[in-house]
């Protein structure tokens, strides 16, 4: 294989450009074949139904290298069944899921020289979405669909060592009862651009959302889910129709009962027990969990025991538990880890 030249260690978190991205179109009530191209534009019409009415959603997931040097993907499957329920509840044709497991496979395959080594914390970020392209100006369903997958590589979340964030409980909400809070799609984070913005100006990493009906539960920040350690080293996290199912926060119940035998509570939480929790975190992705070290309300500071220096000791074993799982160094379920491309 050649590698890029790549400082990977130094990688942040943007855009590069790599080789293939996988492209297929939905016209005339069907979904054509499906290719790789080298053309990283999208050539839309002015009036798609995308750019009118923002009928889009998207996924995100990653290829890394184990330590035995295999090429794999986390979970990519959950990621496939996701996108079918976001689909549906915009209107848009579901991209089945074993073609969507393809496509990954395909993409990433075809990228391998970009997929970080063992070992440098980078990995490969891989963005499926999907849009409504053709023309649309009464309010209605777009007619014709282009699902696509691009990658890039992306640099360790926590370089230097990982730190606790500030986060605050905030004004705005995200997602109605019975609204769109649950499906991953570009409109829940055009909303949330106003108070991301409005946080960092104000000296805090992230948003804190409530329950946008009585504002006295926790339900997730912009694009992570909350997991919070009793101070009887219970993991309890958040149960809400509106907030988004995340794979990871999925992962780490499971490896919380099975890998470390810790009691699990999904539930409500209402914002007034938070104060008596051990450790806090946010898990997504990106970072697999950021721990979070402070509450601000409106002048009022819950700081956890855990601290501003590091991740709190449970959260710590949550995480490298299931860090160790991804990178194949400790034995993972059945079906978690995709084999790519094997060395
Ligand atoms: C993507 C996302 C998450 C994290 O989900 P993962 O599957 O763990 O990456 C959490 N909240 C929101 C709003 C998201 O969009």
């Amino acid at each position: 294989m050649g590698k890029k030249d790549i400082d990977w260690g130094n990688l942040g978190f943007g855009y590069m450009q790599t080789e293939k991205r996988y492209v297929s179109n939905y016209k005339d009530g069907a979904w054509d074949e499906g290719e790789l191209t080298s053309d990283a534009n999208v050539v839309i019409n002015e009036c798609a139904g995308v750019l009118q009415y923002a009928q889009t959603i998207f996924e995100g997931l990653k290829a890394y290298t184990t330590k035995d040097g295999h090429i794999v993907a986390f979970r990519p499957d959950l990621n496939a069944k996701r996108m079918v329920d976001s689909a549906v509840r915009l209107q848009m044709p579901p991209f089945p899921e074993e073609r969507f497991l393809e496509a990954i496979e395909k993409v990433v395959a075809a990228n391998a020289d970009f997929v970080p080594p063992y070992g440098s914390g980078a990995t490969l970020y891989i963005r499926p979405y999907m849009f409504g392209s053709n023309p649309v100006i009464g309010v209605k369903p777009a007619d014709e669909y282009q699902f696509r997958v691009f990658t890039t590589p992306v640099g360790p979340y926590f370089k230097g060592g990982v730190k606790p964030i500030t986060i605050r409980v905030c004004d705005f909400d995200r997602a109605a009862p019975r609204g769109t809070g649950h499906i991953k799609a570009g409109l829940n984070y055009a909303m949330s651009l106003y108070a991301i913005v409005d946080a960092h100006n104000k000296g805090y990493d992230e948003n804190m959302y409530l329950d946008s009906a009585t504002r006295t539960k926790v339900e997730e920040t912009g694009g992570a889910n909350f997991i919070f350690i009793t101070k009887d080293n219970k993991l309890v996290t958040p149960k809400s129709e509106t907030i988004l199912p995340s794979i990871t926060r999925r992962s780490l119940v499971y490896v919380a009962k099975e890998y470390l035998g810790m009691e699990v509570e999904e539930r409500e939480v209402f914002f007034e027990e938070v104060k008596d929790f051990a450790e806090c975190g946010l898990c997504g992705t990106a970072a697999v969990i950021s721990p979070v070290g402070k509450i601000a309300d409106h002048g009022r500071e819950i700081c956890f025991p855990s601290g501003m220096d590091d991740m709190g000791p449970v959260t710590k074993k949550l995480y490298d538990t299931l860090r160790g799982i991804q990178m194949g160094e400790i034995e993972a379920p059945e079906g978690w880890i995709k084999v790519i491309k094997k060395v």
